[in-house]
């Protein structure tokens, strides 16, 4: 096991039944998190950036089968933040010394163009030396152009599951795995650093679909990569199914980190809700980057993705010093930038 460690580290590369025992393996994954952290060092040193959050609409047209704020939830109290929400949170989080503001939300179809846009400007004129990244879904090739045009500059976008099949069990028939891949070839074309990632242990999900979102990813190549364990929200269709675990997430982290060095990798909120060290432990194992909550105390508990979400009543000041010690205690330090891709 330890060559096939040292030779992903040095080729950034494995055929694919040498990835899948790396993958279905037995036992600890101390070597592997000791070579992604030293490839991780290699490409940013000690280097941890921040990317205030604000979840800004849980109003959503989808019914992914997984998500807490899916439209069939109706139980879920919906809410859209005003622009001077939006703002006063980006001043809370420039403040702390933010650099990046990623807008996430369902597909709100309040989200014209207009209005998105207009967000966008608004955020870049006052805060022109930060990223704005947004996260709000499928959208025509035209709309992620006229947000480009209007100032943002990265997008997240998970594809979820490169897997067809899979596609099919966590999604209703009018998603098509199709489009969202068509989404993220075009945020690539038009210019944007573009984020793609999936859950782990999503309902479904077998070392082959995993090694499908490796080879996905590798054609994709996106700057950055985020991944966290599903988690079920108990008012879903998988309410009953068990979440991803803490120790396939970090192994998972690490083979990314060796697969795509240049990569910006968060330690979620996700991994922090199953294990109380598990953003900690996401660090050590190749992350490099993190997402503090800045969306404001009124609407946080209602971007319910999943159950039992962390720092679901936190104030964004708290939420920062408290990223900031957990950062330190596991041997990295936050830097103050906006923090862009090094290829
Ligand atoms: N509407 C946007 C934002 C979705 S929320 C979009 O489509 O991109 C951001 C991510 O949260 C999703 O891409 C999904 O991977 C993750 N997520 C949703 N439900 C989840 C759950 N139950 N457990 C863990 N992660 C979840």
């Amino acid at each position: 096991m330890e060559l096939l460690i040292t030779k992903l580290k040095t080729e950034h590369d494995l055929p694919d039944e040498e990835l899948l025992r790396l993958l279905t393996r037995e036992g600890e994954d101390t070597e592997l998190f000791a070579a992604a952290d030293e490839v991780r060092r290699a490409h940013y040193g000690t280097d941890v950036y921040l990317r205030g959050l604000i979840e800004f609409t849980n109003t959503c047209k989808n019914d992914c089968y997984y998500c807490g704020i899916r439209r069939s939830n109706t139980r879920a109290q919906r809410y859209r933040l005003t622009q001077e929400e939006i703002l006063s949170a980006c001043r809370t989080g420039y403040d702390m010394g933010f650099r990046t503001f990623v807008l996430q939300g369902g597909e709100d179809p309040r989200n014209t163009d207009e209005a998105v846009c207009a967000l966008v400007y608004a955020i870049k004129e006052h805060f022109p030396d930060c990223a704005v990244t947004l996260s709000i879904g499928e959208q025509s090739r035209s709309s992620y152009q006229a947000y480009f045009d209007a100032g943002a500059d990265r997008y997240l976008l998970r594809h979820e599951t490169a897997s067809e099949d899979h596609y099919r069990k966590l999604h209703p028939a009018e998603m098509r795995l199709a489009n969202r891949k068509r989404c993220l070839f075009d945020l690539k074309e038009i210019g944007y650093q573009v984020g793609a990632g999936f859950m782990v242990g999503s309902p479904g999900q077998t070392p082959h679909h995993l090694l499908a979102d490796l080879r996905f990813l590798q054609q994709l190549s996106p700057d950055m990569i985020g991944i966290g364990p599903f988690i079920p929200h108990h008012e879903t269709p998988f309410a009953a199914q068990p979440a991803g675990t803490l120790a396939m997430t970090l192994r998972l982290l690490s083979v990314l980190r060796l697969l795509f060095p240049y990569a910006l990798l968060p330690a979620t909120t996700a991994l922090g809700t199953i294990s109380p060290v598990g953003r900690e432990l996401g660090l050590k194992a190749g992350a490099n980057v993190m997402m503090p909550n800045l969306t404001p105390a009124r609407a946080r508990q209602h971007y319910d993705l999943y159950d039992n979400k962390i720092c679901m009543d936190e104030e964004a000041v708290k939420c920062r010093t408290c990223q900031e010690e957990r950062v330190r205690a596991a041997g990295y330090r936050i830097v103050c930038d906006r923090g862009d891709v090094r290829r």
